[in-house]
């Protein structure tokens, strides 16, 4: 897999699209000599199940994990430290990774319990976890998920679990988007496989979640957050953590430089009855057979417009492969070309579900 690449792969069993992923983009090769120690950093920031849009699946690394023991890689540790005001522990048994790491004999570190070194970081001094600093290659594993500070929060955020809690704490001090940006100049991200199964629409604690039933993966955490941006209706330049780190040279923050790879076909997946704030902005669209990732571009979108904008909006959105082959006003996705104004894309991505309803509006 190229620095440049994002791999998307499409499905609903996540340990499967896991190692789907893990294969094409010959990570055993990226990875290289077999008594490496790799560390699989997951999103465990409160203790909630997945399924609430917070944290990671553990199916994914499961399928990870299999992957890897399978290509002889044994020295294997999977590493988080909870928010501070919630407990690791409980964050690993809530969320399966104690019975995980059992099953898989993996070695699991608690990072609030750890101890930390201070390191320069392109001019920032910041303590780093030492568990993650012994680490020959790191797997983020973060959700993609919107942010009630960042708005978004995907592979450069997620490594703030590496921190000791009062570093954590000095970072919401700092205003969060340089200190992120600086810490990824210290902190490993050999490889990226995001979560994007349910990730929430504006809220790093979960509660919203957003059914789109992808995974992606990615070498450059900055191309990986601007992608992802992108996916959630976001401009880069919204998210200020996303260029800071470019400028530090984390990576590139461009996401039309992003060579996207799909694995497969956006799956036509029942869309899960959403509860809360994706229930209210379901009542703006008319689906019939969409797919998950398309579905989820649109509430991005309509998440990101207001009262005014949500107010022009002339009728329900149709989208869904319902609609092939019919005619209509306007739709969503590739599948209402016939439609007399239609986003193109399969799926399409929220900035461009956005930029078009705002031009038809
Ligand atoms: S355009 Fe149609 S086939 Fe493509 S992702 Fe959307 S619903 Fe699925």
């Amino acid at each position: 897999m190229e620095k440049n690449e994002i791999l998307v792969v499409y499905g609903e069993d996540p340990a499967e699209m896991a190692g789907k992923i893990a294969c094409e983009a010959h990570l055993a090769e990226l990875i290289g000599d077999k008594k490496k120690r790799i560390g699989l950093k997951p999103n465990l920031v409160v203790s909630r199940p997945a399924e609430e849009g917070a944290t990671t699946h553990p199916e994914i690394a499961a399928g990870l994990i299999d992957y890897l023991q399978k290509n002889g890689f044994n020295n294997l540790v999977i590493l988080e430290g909870s928010w501070v005001g919630d407990n690791t522990q409980d964050a690993f048994r809530y969320c399966g990774y104690d019975q995980l790491a059992r099953q898989k004999k993996v070695e699991l570190i608690d990072t609030q319990l750890d101890k930390a070194k201070p390191y320069d970081c392109k001019g920032m001094k910041i303590e780093i976890c030492d568990s993650a600093r012994a680490v020959d290659f790191m797997i983020n594993l973060p959700v993609m998920k919107g942010h009630c500070q960042t708005l978004l929060t995907c592979a450069l955020k997620n490594n703030k679990g590496i921190l000791p809690d009062r570093e954590k704490r000095r970072f919401h001090s700092l205003g969060l988007h340089k200190p992120i940006a600086h810490l990824n100049t210290a902190a490993r991200n050999d490889f990226i496989l995001v979560d994007g199964i349910c990730g929430d629409l504006d809220f790093e604690e979960g509660g919203n979640p957003v059914s789109a039933g992808r995974l992606f993966a990615a070498r450059d955490p900055v191309l990986c957050d601007a992608w992802a941006a992108e996916q959630m209706g976001y401009a880069v330049g919204e998210i200020p953590y996303i260029g800071l780190a470019e400028k530090l040279g984390v990576g590139v923050g461009d996401p039309a430089k992003a060579q996207v790879r799909e694995l497969n076909q956006p799956l036509k997946a029942a869309v899960a009855r959403p509860g809360g704030k994706v229930r209210q902005l379901a009542q703006y669209i008319e689906e019939q057979d969409a797919c998950s990732a398309c579905y989820a571009a649109l509430i991005f979108a309509l998440s990101r417009m207001n009262h005014t904008e949500l107010g022009r909006l002339k009728g329900k959105i149709p989208i869904g492969q319902g609609f092939r082959g019919k005619k209509g006003s306007l739709g969503v996705g590739r599948c209402t070309q016939g439609f007399a104004a239609s986003c193109p894309g399969c799926p399409p991505s929220g900035a461009e579900v956005l930029g078009f309803l705002r031009g038809h509006s």
